[in-house]
């Protein structure tokens, strides 16, 4: 299991400490934010993953300058992400973001969704597609959060004895924050993304 350390917020003296200290995976969600810090941090060998919102404006940002994206909800989105993934790097890595509790106003594909954006992801030349990703309902309580997480499962069940899926990596479930981590794990989470747990409380963002 990997624990990815979300880092928005934190300064880059920060991540060096926090690398020092044996993290070096970083999920950021604010661009901008995100691509200073690759840049002062360019000495050390860490792993960068966009977790934020993804609009067509962010892709060759995060194609150029990330390894993975784990927010991807739409074809048009992973379509420009491919397209833009410079040829000196590796395929990156992606994970589609299922809107697990069908929530309004939540990003993310419905759990039906999911089998044909895969299928339509698979096809594309430089995203290797590892998995799913979700960010459950904020006010659930540990009984629908074990559910959410295994619905989560079970919809990667799926994808990984689809005939059409074989040969894709389909190893990863990105779900869990400091908040529920311990649900996600049992419900078989491959990376939890915690932020608070591990640097403490972050001050509002007021930009972006
Ligand atoms: C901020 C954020 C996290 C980390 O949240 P914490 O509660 O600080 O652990 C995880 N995932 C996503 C998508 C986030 O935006």
């Amino acid at each position: 299991m990997l624990l990815l350390a979300v880092s928005k917020g934190r300064s880059a003296a920060e991540l060096r400490t926090a690398h020092k200290l044996g993290l070096d995976h970083f999920g950021e969600s604010y661009l901008q934010e995100a691509i200073e810090k690759i840049s002062a941090l360019a000495d050390l060998p860490l792993c960068w993953h966009f977790i934020g919102a993804l609009q067509a404006n962010k892709t060759r940002l995060v194609a150029a300058h990330f390894d993975w994206a784990h927010s991807i909800d739409r074809l048009k989105i992973a379509q420009r992400l491919s397209a833009q993934r410079p040829a000196n790097l590796p395929s990156l890595n992606v994970c589609l973001q299922v809107n697990i509790d069908n929530e309004t106003n939540k990003a993310g594909v419905s759990p039906g969704e999911a089998q044909l954006l895969a299928k339509q992801i698979q096809a594309l030349p430089n995203l290797n597609l590892r998995g799913l990703m979700a960010i459950p309902k904020a006010d659930a309580n540990q009984s629908t959060g074990h559910q959410s997480y295994a619905h989560m499962a079970e919809l990667l069940k799926q994808l990984q004895q689809s005939p059409e899926l074989a040969g894709s990596q389909l190893d990863t479930l990105s779900m869990g924050m400091s908040s529920d981590l311990e649900a996600a794990i049992e419900e078989g989470a491959s990376i939890v993304r915690v932020g608070t747990a591990l640097f403490g409380p972050r001050k509002p963002k007021t930009h972006q």
